[in-house]
């Protein structure tokens, strides 16, 4: 039988449904019989026995049986409709709202009826409200149901009843095995796999003695084998995207060491150990033949820009031209600075491109950029505008790649593209990504972590302090001031609004100027004008102010050895790699640093856990686990790259420790390009997102 076969018919195909119902599925991206069989419910009830109504408890959801005793019409705060049932082991109430007379006059005294419903507790002891109900003959024996009743994910429109009916169609298709197993039946023997269409039969219609509670959660075998198989397609289609990109070509750039060497003897300080790994592994890379495309994690401070700037180099010795990017116009202009001091020297021309630039500068570096004669372009993401051509790029060097979505890395790589070549791709974060999400949100990526800082830096000290101690805190700043120590300030919101978080940061900065009229205090914001805040980041680095008083906008990339104390205001509104970026400012210098974590009171049970984290390690790796373990994936990799990774079944931190073994049994499949491409599809179908880029 065909492979696909479930996959190709359309639900059309089911008995009763036309084009208004497909319209409806298609909301749930329900296309196609197969479509239908991975919709799984979302939870089940137990209707396969009546409970005897003295046994009942409240929250508890099911079926009862039994005689009224007696319907009214009840006053209280609002009208109601109240029938007393009885089936010999207790009583209990109904409760309408919402009823017509039909209604009132079919729930007379003495009828017998079957109910669903959850119990609660009401004005008159347990209550039903709105159960579900129809009349029994005293004679029938009705049978309840034969396996757990499943609840469907829905759409307005659509009720339970009819995805039943419809699933019940779909099921029908199974029995002939129409739903093909993937999975060779080697690999499922030696991974524990149940069959696919048992495990998916097993999900719509679980039988009475199913464990519930593992259903729940998501930890059923069943669940787990299908996890483990979309978990494999998304595996798979990463590892088609890295081979496709193998087989482009890319320029070979080869070490002449005609500007590294100088740039490393002209460096006030020697690489560390793993720098000096690092650059080796990237070396290596852009000598090849075809694109490279590496993450380098790094924590804050662990030196990534030297390693950015010796790639650049091998790029400009190849004869091509480097670009990087950051996210930030600081953060750019920082970058921008310091490849200037460095490349200058050895007499390259570094051309810088920032939104904010106009006029005729802005026609003169694009001008450098495409004939040529710039070698290394640093800027904001306006380096991938239409207007922006390179003469020859060989390499992107992405900076702090978690604030850009993934099409922005991938439109300049576009920049640099031409028939038969894309450039090299470096991609640098100090947000440490959880080892699970490397390996399902990035396998696309080569590796590499700088896991050493350089010599000389103490850790910072984290303590958690309530903003009702606020005046020891000033009292705090003026101590490390007095002492010739720099301090940030830094202000959060918890809207979203740039322009309430800056107005919070002046209002801030007006009562601090109050408090300690004795010290330079200085301010700096997103709605600045670039040159404005590079002024006071200038000044701030040139110890010309003790204070400054910030937005969020120094997260990423401002160096200032000397600032060894930060106050972050309402951390608790943070994520925790956040706060391990803006922590990271501090702590560059020899002198002992301390971060005050000045929360408003009182703190959620998962706001202390997680400043208590901040306040226990430095470690940026452990951060982001413990991030990903409180927050989830979405939120630790940012908005932006969440489509990337939404799964059917699969949940990445629950489904965590499938990931070895999907990756072990992705090497065997992929052998086999056909089978490859059946099981990305079944999962990723129609649009296989990663072919796209
Ligand atoms: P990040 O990894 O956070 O981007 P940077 O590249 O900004 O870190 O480096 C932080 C600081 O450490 C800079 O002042 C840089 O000059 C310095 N630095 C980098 N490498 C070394 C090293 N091997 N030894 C001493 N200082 C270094
Ligand atoms: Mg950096």
């Amino acid at each position: 039988m065909n492979r696909m076969v479930l996959a190709q018919l359309p639900v059309t195909d089911l008995k009763g449904v036309g084009a208004a119902l497909a319209q409806k599925l298609s909301k749930l991206e329900i296309f196609s019989l197969q479509d239908l069989l991975f919709h799984l419910p979302s939870r089940y009830q137990d209707r396969t026995r009546i409970m005897p109504i003295g046994s009942l408890r409240p929250g508890v959801e099911g079926v009862i049986e039994g005689e009224i005793k007696g319907a009214d019409i009840s006053m209280g705060r609002r009208r109601s409709l109240v029938c007393r049932l009885q089936d010999g082991t207790g009583t209990i109430t109904l409760r309408f709202f919402h009823f017509s007379a039909a209604q009132k006059n079919n729930l007379k005294t003495g009828t017998r009826i079957r109910c669903f419903g959850e119990i609660r507790t009401g004005a008159s002891g347990l209550e039903l409200y709105h159960p579900e109900y129809r009349r029994v003959d005293e004679a029938e024996a009705a049978p309840v149901e034969e396996s757990l009743t499943p609840i469907y994910p829905t759409t307005e429109g659509l009720n339970q009843g009819r995805l039943r009916a419809l699933t019940d169609g779909a099921l029908a298709y199974l029995a002939d095995g129409s739903l093909t197993e993937l999975i060779p039946e080697p690999l499922r023997q030696q991974w524990q796999l149940p069959p696919l269409n048992d495990a998916v039969h097993y999900l719509h219609r679980p039988p009475v003695d199913a464990n519930q509670t593992q259903l729940l959660e998501g930890y059923h075998p069943a669940q787990r084998r299908l996890a483990f198989e979309e978990l494999l397609a998304h595996h798979l289609s990463l590892l088609k995207l890295r081979q496709r990109t193998r087989q482009q070509g890319a320029p070979v750039l080869i070490a002449t060491d005609q500007y590294q060497k100088a740039f490393l003897h002209n460096l006030p300080f020697p690489l560390t150990g793993a720098q000096q790994r690092v650059s080796h592994e990237i070396s290596a890379d852009l000598a090849e033949p075809f694109p490279m495309l590496r993450l380098v994690q790094g924590d804050v401070g662990s030196g990534k820009t030297v390693v950015a700037a010796l790639a650049a180099l091998q790029a400009v010795e190849g004869g091509f031209q480097a670009a990087v990017m950051a996210p930030t116009e600081i953060l750019a202009e920082q970058h921008f600075i310091n490849f200037g001091n460095w490349l200058e020297p050895l007499g390259l021309k570094v051309a810088w491109l920032a939104g904010k630039l106009k006029g005729k500068k802005r026609q003169e570096q694009l001008q450098a950029m495409a004939d040529g004669s710039a070698h290394v372009v640093v800027g904001t993401h306006a380096l991938f505008q239409d207007e922006v051509v390179f003469a020859n790029l060989g390499l992107v060097v992405v900076d702090e790649q978690h604030r850009f979505g993934v099409h922005q890395r991938l439109a300049l790589r576009e920049k640099g593209r031409t028939d038969h070549r894309s450039p090299h791709q470096l991609i640098m974060t100090a947000t440490p990504i959880p080892r699970t999400l490397t390996m399902s949100a990035y396998a696309d990526l080569d590796c590499s972590i700088i896991d050493e800082l350089p010599p000389g830096r103490t850790p910072v000290n984290t303590v958690v302090i309530s903003d009702q101690r606020r005046p020891e805190v000033v009292q705090r700043v003026q101590d490390a001031c007095g002492q010739g120590r720099q301090v940030y300030w830094v202000c959060t919101l918890i809207e979203e609004s740039e322009a309430l978080q800056c107005q919070a940061a002046e209002v801030t900065a007006e009562a601090l100027r109050e408090a300690l009229p004795e010290l330079r205090i200085g301010l700096i914001h997103g709605r600045m004008k670039p040159a404005e805040k590079a002024g006071i980041m200038a000044s701030y680095k040139a110890a010309e102010l003790d204070l400054l008083v910030a937005t969020t906008v120094i997260e990423v990339g401002v160096d200032v050895p000397n600032a060894s104390v930060m106050i972050i205001e309402n951390p608790e509104r943070l994520g925790l790699a956040q706060l391990h970026q803006l922590r990271g400012r501090v702590g560059r210098g020899s002198v002992e640093s301390f971060c005050l974590l000045m929360y408003h009171a009182p703190l959620s049970q998962q706001g202390r856990e997680r400043l208590g984290v901040m306040r226990e390690t430095t470690d940026g790796f452990r951060i982001a686990e413990k991030d990903l373990e409180l927050r989830g994936p979405g939120e630790v990799l940012g908005t932006r790259q969440t489509g990337m990774i939404s799964f059917k079944v699969a949940d990445l931190q629950r489904d965590a420790d499938l990931l070895t073994r999907v990756k072990q049994v992705a090497s065997q499949i992929a052998i086999d390009p056909q089978l490859s491409d059946a099981i990305i599809q079944r999962w990723l179908g129609r649009d296989e997102k990663y072919a796209a880029v």
